[in-house]
């Protein structure tokens, strides 16, 4: 978790590639359906565009689906879900029908004017329609309105690792990999 711009995604394909496990990223899966023209890209767009969340069964629906392929069973990484309250509830009756559970929430943390001047610079990088100055704002708004809650529901639960999500990428990674590496020795599981 994390609000946008925070690294995210960087950050869990990295870790994916060396857990060896696939990351499951909302955003980017959307991305796709939106490139592909599908009628789910079709009516996530609009709400991506504006900076909305898209609606939670549209979206709990393709994570259901994508968890349930094969190549999840080793485990897996979420980046970008769950996202609101009702898709907390939604993942855990997921991970009990699979009889799987979360080792750990990664919360990146970042100051709010730093992931704005990061996310313009990525605008013009990759050209994303949710990357202008007016959309940011309100995506960071709904993060901490709808989203930031839910460190607080998981920090109950035991699971949070909050990081510095500020220094370079290399620096992150770092405190990552040594948060998850202290999550797997308590649990006595490698790998
Ligand atoms: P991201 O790349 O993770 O910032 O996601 C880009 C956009 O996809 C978000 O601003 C939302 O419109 C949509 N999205 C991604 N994940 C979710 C989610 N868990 N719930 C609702 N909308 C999402």
């Amino acid at each position: 978790m994390g609000p946008p711009g925070s690294g995210k995604g960087t950050q869990a394909t990295r870790i994916a590639e060396a857990y060896g496990v696939p990351t499951i990223s909302t955003g980017d899966i959307f991305r796709a359906k939106v490139a592909a023209g599908t009628p789910l890209g079709l009516s996530a767009k609009a709400y991506m565009d504006a900076g909305e969340y898209v609606p939670d069964h549209i979206t709990d629906a393709m994570v259901r689906d994508r968890l349930s392929r094969p190549d999840c069973e080793r485990g897996f990484i979420l980046d970008g879900y769950p996202r609101t309250l009702a898709q907390v509830g939604e993942l855990d009756s997921m991970l009990a029908d699979q009889a799987a559970r979360i080792d750990a929430v990664v919360v990146l943390n970042a100051d709010a004017e730093q992931l704005i001047e990061r996310m313009l610079n990525r605008a013009l990088a990759e050209g994303r329609a949710d990357d202008t100055e007016d959309v940011i704002r309100r995506r960071l708004a709904i993060y901490a309105e709808q989203t930031a809650p839910l460190i607080a529901l998981y920090a109950t639960r035991g699971l949070v690792e909050e990081i510095d999500g500020t220094g370079k990428v290399d620096h992150v990674t770092g405190l990552l990999d040594s948060a998850l590496m202290r999550r797997v020795s308590v649990r006595g599981e490698v790998g």
